[in-house]
């Protein structure tokens, strides 16, 4: 089941692309595990995904420890305090979620020096809810330089969250909202490769925004049954 979703969301993404005028590879599939076990992880590598984000930074270290003889390239793209900037640094490849230096600098600062630099994208507050995470669109710069700045971080995009819109239009709209300030940023001279933008219910006008990246959970492994804790 899991692989003939996984054929469906990448039919989905495929689809967005040609419709969009854009290349078929245009647009990479994150996988989406949260509350899913090591086996459902297990079953959408076999049916050749690689790349997963996890939002729940405990739940996911156990996850990658179970997983260790797979390779697969790990995207923290839940919430990260303080005090998770130490696991996530040791553990994950990419991190999606920054949105203060001072995160930046402890994930920089903690990296393991065996370890390639870690991924990252600064998250961005596109739609500005006063109550969420996410730099807002103005300070989006100066962050992404600042990041860029760390030894060992790589910064390579930018990603967001909307609300859900009531509409592809409406979707789309604060998407393109997302991509200028992308390309805008780029214009700048940071040589960003990646906006991940597009869940499961968006992904279609995320791809017609031009996201390079979406982050598809239930479309893949089902309705999550409970909220982990973080
Ligand atoms: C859970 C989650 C997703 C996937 O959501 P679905 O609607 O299940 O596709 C994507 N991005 C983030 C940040 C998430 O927390």
């Amino acid at each position: 089941m899991i692989a003939d979703n996984l054929h469906a969301v990448r039919a989905r993404i495929t689809q967005a692309c040609t419709q969009a005028g854009r290349p078929v590879d245009a647009v990479q599939l994150l996988a989406v595990s949260k509350t899913f076990g090591p086996d459902a992880v297990q079953q959408a590598f076999d049916a050749g995904q690689r790349a997963f984000g996890e939002n729940y930074i405990q739940e996911a270290v156990e996850k990658i420890a179970a997983l260790t003889a797979l390779p697969i390239e790990w995207h923290c793209i839940g919430p990260i305090q303080s005090n998770k900037t130490r696991l996530v640094a040791e553990h994950f490849q990419w991190a999606h979620t920054v949105d203060r230096l001072k995160i930046a600098q402890r994930l920089s600062e903690q990296r393991p020096a065996h370890l390639p630099p870690l991924q990252v994208c600064v998250q961005v507050n596109v739609d500005g809810g006063p109550t969420k995470s996410g730099v807002l669109p103005d300070e989006a710069l100066a962050l992404a330089r600042a990041v860029a700045q760390l030894p060992r971080l790589q910064l390579r995009g930018l990603m967001c969250i909307p609300e859900p819109a009531i509409d592809f239009v409406a979707a789309c709209a604060v998407f393109k909202r997302a991509r200028g300030l992308f390309d805008a940023l780029n214009a700048e001279g940071l040589g960003l490769d990646t906006l991940s933008m597009g869940m499961s219910a968006d992904l279609d006008a995320a791809v017609a925004s031009g996201s390079t990246q979406v982050r598809v959970g239930s479309a893949i492994f089902g309705a999550r049954s409970y909220p982990a804790a973080t």
